[in-house]
């Protein structure tokens, strides 16, 4: 076991070069906080998108080399930079060009653009010389370099283990099939996958991976029953010992109502009771009745059918009698900025929709509002509950995924943190938020939740120690195993010599 770990991490997108979604906070974060443990020299390696050639960063070249195409070879050039102290790599060809955006509405493209990245990255480390212990790949995108791995067994990389991040099963990565043939990457036919997902990437990467890991441990288990396996699932099944689930970590020093920029009182967790400035004045702000004694209810979300936005309005017309605000804050799909708009026009005593992406105001209700609703279907993860919890604002979620993980229902452990309810319903969300009204009525229960909810620790510190322990055992397994391999070997080529 060697004393430092080597592991390259490749992602299509890291906080703060570039970022589009969950996966780049990931990306953004995961790498520092192996990298603060000392012991992992984590290198990150990124697609040199237009997107980061346009900000400025210290950059030198460090190789340029050509990427095997069925339509003539393709060069490909690497960057180098550093970014506290971590080493980036960025590669840039044409597959990437300056002027697209980092995903397109065309898996084909993005397919022809991250199979070139993926299978550029392993060669960078030929030619740099640096070998990996460990390759973490994430999602589809990157999904071609492990099963490149798995198909070429290149001495190089003969004792690295290959990592699967999973941070959303169903972007399979359909429509990029022809692109991973053009590099030469041929379908697993015969392989143990369902013949209609042998040439898809994420498949590939499923079944190429010595091993995954889903965003939340219920998340591990949730993909392996049918409803949400994307068709997978009894191919998953058969995988189960070498599915695990790690959380992933919040952004502590951006949310943290104590230095919070954005909000208008600061509060540390002794002092929740300052929250009612900031609910005052996010009251005032929206125009809504400023009494105290209504529960004021918000949703921060891509309104999307994921995030279960759609049961809200039936469930809101359930609990009508009941003393509640609502804000909504979100954008997404047409229908459901419709649906959210309608149930404004529906209640405008009392409901307010703020349909865009404000990331100061999200702050601002995060610090304010006594209750923050997840009503996903799915939520491999998640990261609104944890920043919910860390600014006192109390969880209703559904039991799923992630946020099963993270929030313990009052009514089912004495340290509550949160309401969970089972079923994607508008009854069931609406029993919750029932719960949730009453022990607002009782401030020492409120008060308790919040304190339970502010004490957790969904820091980054936290996951990254599980992911090298992780790393760990796995580089370990792996070189015993190839160490059995060869004394094997060695055993029968003296036994056909005697
Ligand atoms: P997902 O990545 O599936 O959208 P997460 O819960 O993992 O969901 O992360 C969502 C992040 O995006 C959170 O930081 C949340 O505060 C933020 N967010 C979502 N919608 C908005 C919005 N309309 N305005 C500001 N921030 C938003």
């Amino acid at each position: 076991m060697p004393n430092q770990l080597n592991v390259l991490f490749l992602a299509a997108e890291a906080d703060p070069f570039v970022k589009i979604g969950g996966l780049g906070d990931v990306a953004g974060s995961l790498p520092h906080a192996l990298r603060a443990l000392g012991k992992v020299d984590v290198r990150l390696c990124l697609p040199f998108h237009g997107a980061i050639q346009r900000q400025a960063y210290d950059l030198h070249r460090v190789a340029t080399f050509n990427i095997p195409h069925v339509n003539g070879s393709i060069r490909a050039e690497a960057l180098a930079t550093e970014i506290y102290d971590l080493p980036v790599y960025l590669i840039a060809g044409t597959p990437i060009p300056a002027d697209a955006p980092v995903y397109s509405s065309d898996n084909l493209t993005d397919g022809h653009k991250f199979t070139f990245f993926s299978l550029a990255a392993l060669e960078l480390m030929r030619q740099l010389e640096w070998k990996p212990d460990l390759i973490h790949a994430n999602d589809w995108h990157t999904a071609p370099a492990l099963y490149e791995l798995s198909i070429n067994r290149d001495s190089f990389f003969l004792n690295a283990v290959r990592l699967l991040g999973l941070h959303n099963l169903p972007y399979l990565g359909v429509g990029a099939e022809p692109a991973l043939k053009g590099f030469g990457l041929e379908p697993a036919y015969g392989s143990s996958l369902p013949t209609w997902a042998q040439d898809k990437p994420l498949p590939l990467g499923l079944l190429s991976a010595d091993h995954i890991v889903a965003a939340s441990p219920s998340y591990a288990r949730e993909i392996l029953l049918p409803e949400q396996g994307s068709g997978l699932h009894e191919f998953l099944a058969s995988r189960a010992d070498s599915i695990s689930g790690i959380l992933n970590g919040v952004d502590t020093e951006k949310w943290n109502p104590e230095t919070d920029p954005d909000i208008p009182v600061n509060y540390i967790a002794e002092q929740v009771h300052k929250r009612q400035g900031n609910k005052q004045i996010l009251l005032d702000e929206f125009e809504l009745d400023p009494d105290p004694q209504n529960i004021l209810l918000v949703m921060i979300s891509r309104l999307d059918p994921q995030k279960g936005v759609d049961l809200v309005p039936e469930a809101m017309r359930q609990i009508a009698g009941l003393p509640w605000q609502l804000i909504i804050l979100g954008t997404g799909a047409t229908f459901l900025e419709d649906e959210v708009r309608q149930l404004e026009a529906e209640f405008p005593e009392r409901v307010r929709t703020a349909i865009r992406f404000d990331s100061v105001l999200s702050h601002r209700m995060y610090a304010g509002a006594d209750v923050l609703m997840i009503p996903s279907r799915y939520e491999p993860c998640g990261l609104t509950q944890m920043i919910a919890m860390r600014y006192g604002c109390v969880p209703v979620a559904r039991a799923t995924g992630g946020l099963r993980d993270t929030i313990k229902d009052l009514d089912r452990s004495k340290n509550g943190s949160g309401f969970l309810f089972k079923q994607a319903t508008s009854i069931s969300l609406a029993g919750a938020l029932n719960r949730a009204v009453l022990a607002f009525q009782d401030k020492p229960k409120w008060r308790a939740l919040q304190a339970e909810g502010m004490k957790q620790d969904f820091s980054w510190r936290r996951f990254a120690r599980q992911y090298f322990r992780l790393y760990q055992k796995l580089i370990y397994t792996k070189t015993k195993n190839e160490l059995a391999e060869i004394q094997k070997n060695q055993r029968s080529s003296l036994k056909t010599r005697q």
